[in-house]
């Protein structure tokens, strides 16, 4: 794999002289396959700087040049894809027909959908006696985690850039090869420098430097909520906007209308792709009293076919970590019927998929976040129980309901959640992503995640 020793600031790899290196491992071979240079506050500032320096005249330019550069960067991406997909299957261990499918598609229809935005957005509009402005935030530090690489990195750059602010990153430090080959396509769709830096390095230094420093308008975090809740403090400090991207424990209700064999294998799949470790997973199974134990039969089955297929982790302490909520689940009573913490195989981070039956709804399994393999399925008397139990958690990203649907969408509407899947429906690039309650404050994707980087202006007349 190919890793830049330097940070892409103003337009340029800087090199990193004297930078400790942070070691890039496969976590399905448990090996080394690369180093990127660890940023320090001082690295940060230089690209802040330069973000700043960058910001007049790419907030002054027209919308369509906008436009252009960001369907030049959906060009570069897509002509690119398939070291994307490797990249990612190298640092991130998902099996490579996800990555090309998922972790490379999914960014390049995102910046296909900011290309079009940046072009039709209306930056003016009437009220009355008034012209309302949109105009940019300002400097964007955006600060992103590993489950998604790219897809996270492109939500929030994508419709800053859009939005005319510019941008200094922070990639996960488990993910930074998939951050720099993203460096190299902004370079190649000729955005002006300084539009676009990185630094790669560890959160608490680097991360942190960007959320406190001075020069950064609007601090933009997709990761975990304990995280999340300290950017929001230093940044509320300051004044400053934020947007949070957190943690979700998501709710699969699958109403007795439902195709129920249809709904317990996608409910499954969803939970098992990426291993796992998907902040929106349905990761909470609801079945009717009725159906409890078919459904269970039809999930044990529907996690055994996912066996052979599993990436692993991203590294040994999530795994760890996957494997302390699996003990924890037992411990508190639920009942383990597939997977649990043997590992699969000899190398690398692997967890089972794993389906725990009998869940209740104040286990630890089925409050917290596992960012796992780990399905529970939980039992519903009636539509206000599988409701309670539904909204019944301090998150609120996503969700799924299944059955006719009427029923279905009357369901939905009353679910405390950012996202609502109706009888498996696809994923909508420029739907409005994001959270209720501690899953997060601010929308990413389409028109929504666009006005995120806009503050509005208002001449009277
Ligand atoms: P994390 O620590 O919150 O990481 C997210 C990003 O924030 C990374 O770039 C990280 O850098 C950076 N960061 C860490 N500490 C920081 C600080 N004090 N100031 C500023 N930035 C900081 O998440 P994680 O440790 O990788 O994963 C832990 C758990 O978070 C997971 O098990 C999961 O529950 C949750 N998570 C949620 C999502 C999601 O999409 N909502 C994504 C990933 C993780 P480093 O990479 O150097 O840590
Ligand atoms: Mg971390």
């Amino acid at each position: 794999m190919k890793a830049h020793d330097g940070f892409y600031i103003d337009g340029a790899w800087r090199p990193a002289v004297g930078r400790d290196p942070i070691d890039v491992i496969d976590p399905a071979a448990e090996q080394v396959i690369g180093q990127v240079p660890a940023g320090t506050a001082e690295d940060v500032d230089t690209a802040v700087r330069a973000a700043r320096a960058a910001l007049p005249a790419w907030a002054a330019t027209a919308p369509a040049e906008r436009a252009a550069r960001l369907a030049a960067l959906r060009d570069v991406l897509t002509a690119r894809k398939d070291e994307i997909a490797e990249t990612v299957t190298a640092e991130l261990g998902s099996p490579l027909n996800f990555s090309q499918a998922v972790h490379a598609a999914v960014p390049i229809a995102v910046a296909a959908s900011y290309a079009e935005l940046a072009a039709t957005h209306s930056f003016e509009e009437k009220v009355g006696n008034s012209t309302v402005l949109h105009e940019p935030i300002g400097v964007v530090g955006a600060i992103t985690p590993w489950n998604y690489p790219l897809h996270q990195i492109v939500a929030k750059v994508a419709p800053a850039l859009a939005a005319g602010c510019t941008v200094v990153l922070k990639p996960a430090e488990d993910t930074p090869l998939t951050a720099q080959l993203f460096a190299e396509a902004i370079h190649e769709a000729q955005f002006p420098a300084g539009v676009f830096n990185l630094v790669t390095g560890i959160g608490r230094i680097a991360g942190q430097a960007l959320a406190e420093h001075p020069g950064v308008d609007l601090v933009s975090f997709t990761g975990s909520t304990a995280v999340g809740k300290q950017i929001a403090v230093t940044a509320g400090a300051a004044v400053k906007k934020v947007a949070l991207e957190l943690g979700g424990k998501s709710a699969n209700v699958i109403l007795p209308s439902a195709d129920l064999a249809k709904a317990v294998n996608v409910g499954v799949a969803n939970v098992m792709s990426n291993s796992g470790q998907t902040c929106s997973a349905w990761t909470r199974m609801l079945v009717h009293t009725s159906q409890y134990d078919e459904a269970v039969e039809l999930a044990i089955t529907a996690a055994a076919k996912y066996g052979e297929r599993i990436g692993p982790l991203v590294n040994a302490r999530q795994r760890d970590r996957v494997r302390g909520y699996i003990d924890k689940g037992v411990a508190e009573g639920a009942r383990l019927v597939a997977g649990g913490t043997e590992s699969p195989r000899e190398r690398g981070y692997f967890v089972s998929p794993t389906v725990f039956a009998d869940v209740t709804p104040e286990m630890t399994i089925a409050q917290e976040e596992i960012f796992g393999p780990v399905l529970s399925v939980l039992r519903y008397e009636d539509t206000e129980d599988a409701l309670r139990i539904a909204n019944g958690t301090v998150y609120g990203l996503a969700g799924a309901v299944w059955g006719e649907e009427a029923e279905a969408v009357a369901f939905a509407r009353r679910m405390e959640t950012g996202q609502v899947d109706i009888n498996g429906g696809r994923f909508n690039p420029r739907a409005p992503f994001g959270g209720y309650k501690q899953s997060g404050v601010g929308r990413e994707l389409g028109a929504h995640g666009l006005a995120e980087y806009l503050q509005t202006k208002s001449l009277q007349f």
